[in-house]
């Protein structure tokens, strides 16, 4: 049996997977009308290239940078229809942002995919473009570009590539479905990647609750015969051992230097469904217009994996696909409990960061008041990222964002650990989420405020000459 690997500090929560554990996801009916936000990745800004009453075929391209830079990715039609209005609507950030609404049309037919392209015969740079071309984002998280990911520094030199199958969050199957299915083509994302990155080594990582799904992922690496070593490690069920900084320190032994990213410890992680995207990308020239998620809690009737086009509204398919139960709803949330978004509503778009939607009860969320902090420090023994919550939420209390950053902000990644221990039921992580916000502005401001004070300094040189 394979060595079971993990992380200092974890905790156990209810995993409540078994409703959806095991059933195969299945591509849910068309939808009427799609609204597919036009900035769905970390990174610059993008801009729609179509105007309300255009045709657009499934794949066509509908919004991309708004500027020259490499830190974007476009968005594509997910269906065939007819552009209605584009408009601001609501996220799944809690945010408005530009939305571009596309009601099906049959008269609208064909795909607009790119040609095919052999990852292993075509050169770096046309890999990374059919990526960039194929608005490839991290599909579990805060939707970083691939092609980025996939090109570190120079100087940076990467030993691991590593595939974050943990899936640790509670109620979430969509990665384990999406293994069961599609281990070949996650296996060959895998190979594509080594041969665009030059490394050698790849790593999955799963949890052992998901342990029997290894020889799948086992036999895809012998039937693949690709260059290179892939192996699949184990690692204890244990919560947030998704964290990317965790399943390298799990699986490698390395740290991520506070501030720093993956590549800093010689890694690149990328999640299931991103790996699948990547290989749809080049053999059948599909750009990432649908994912995989999980729609589940207690107030779903029918619980499932299922296969949505970006920007599909779940609450407008059939009412009987989901059955919600309106009347046990307490909170919608987008992703998993721990670590996705409580939504005011349900009628948000999947965007490609979306993993899963949650419809809970009042008995699987929790809605007591917040107490005074009593310094107990069980926030401090429960994060895994080694920082200290208390000190953070005190200074953020006092309005201090540089304290705050002292304290380990900014190598928050909001897996709620802290939150879900907390005697006091203090909303840690909401907190830590609006503060790591609001320092980025202020690093932002100070930053363009030390610049200004430069060029005045350089001006009044000048006119010293
Ligand atoms: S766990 Fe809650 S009550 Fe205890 S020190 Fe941390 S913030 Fe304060
Ligand atoms: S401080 Fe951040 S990383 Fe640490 S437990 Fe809390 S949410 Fe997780």
């Amino acid at each position: 049996m394979a060595e079971k690997c993990t992380f200092k500090r974890g905790i156990h929560i209810p995993e409540n997977k078994e409703r959806t554990t095991g059933k195969a996801a299945e591509l849910v009916p068309l939808p009427k009308q799609v609204v597919i936000p036009v900035n769905q990745h970390f990174g610059a800004p993008n801009k729609p290239l179509v105007a309300a009453g255009d045709a657009v075929k499934r794949g066509q391209k509908i919004a991309d940078a708004a500027a020259p830079g490499p830190m974007t990715v476009p968005v594509h039609a997910s269906i065939a229809g007819i552009v209605k209005k584009i408009e601001p609507r609501l996220q799944s950030n809690n945010t408005e942002g530009l939305c571009v609404v596309i009601e099906a049309d049959e008269s609208v037919s064909g795909d607009d995919f790119m040609t095919p392209l052999d990852p292993f015969t075509c050169s770096k740079d046309e890999a990374l473009s059919r990526i960039r071309e194929a608005g490839i984002v991290g599909m579990g998280g805060a939707g970083f570009p691939s092609h980025i990911k996939l090109n570190p520094p120079a100087h940076l030199k990467i030993d691991y590539i590593i595939a974050d199958g943990a899936e640790c969050e509670a109620y979430l199957t969509t990665d384990e479905a999406a293994i069961r299915a599609k281990s070949a083509a996650i296996i060959k994302g895998l190979a594509i990647i080594m041969k665009i990155t030059g490394v050698n080594t790849a790593i999955i990582g799963i949890e052992d609750n998901k342990e029997a799904l290894a020889p799948l992922l086992e036999q895809a690496v012998a039937d693949g015969k690709y260059p290179g070593t892939i192996s699949v490690r184990i690692c204890k069920t244990q919560y947030p051992q998704g964290g990317e900084k965790l399943l390298i320190r799990a699986l490698t032994g390395r740290e991520v230097p506070s501030g720093g990213l993956p590549a800093d410890s010689g890694c690149i992680v990328q999640n299931i469904g991103s790996l699948i995207a990547i290989t749809e990308a080049f053999t059948l020239g599909r750009p990432l217009i649908k994912r995989g998620l999980t729609v589940s809690g207690g107030a779903c009737g029918n619980p499932r994996n299922i296969v949505a086009p970006i920007g599909t509204i779940l609450t407008e398919l059939p009412a009987d696909y989901f059955n919600i139960d309106y009347s046990r709803l307490a909170k919608v949330i987008f992703g998993g409990p721990m670590m996705g978004s409580a939504v005011p509503h349900a009628g948000i778009p999947v965007q490609k960061n979306t993993s899963g939607v949650n419809f809970l009860t009042a008995k699987e969320t929790y809605s007591e008041p917040e107490e005074y902090c009593i310094r107990c420090g069980r926030c401090v023994r429960y994060c895994s990222a080694r920082l200290f919550p208390v000190l953070m939420n005190s200074a953020l209390e006092a309005g201090d964002l540089d304290e705050a950053q002292k304290a380990g902000l900014m190598d928050c990644f909001e897996c709620g650990a802290c939150a879900y221990n907390c005697p006091a039921r203090i909303r840690l992580t909401q907190r830590f989420r609006i503060g790591k916000f609001n320092l980025r502005t202020h690093l932002a401001a100070k930053q363009a405020l030390a610049a200004a004070k430069a060029d005045a300094v350089k001006d009044q040189e000048a006119l010293k000459k």
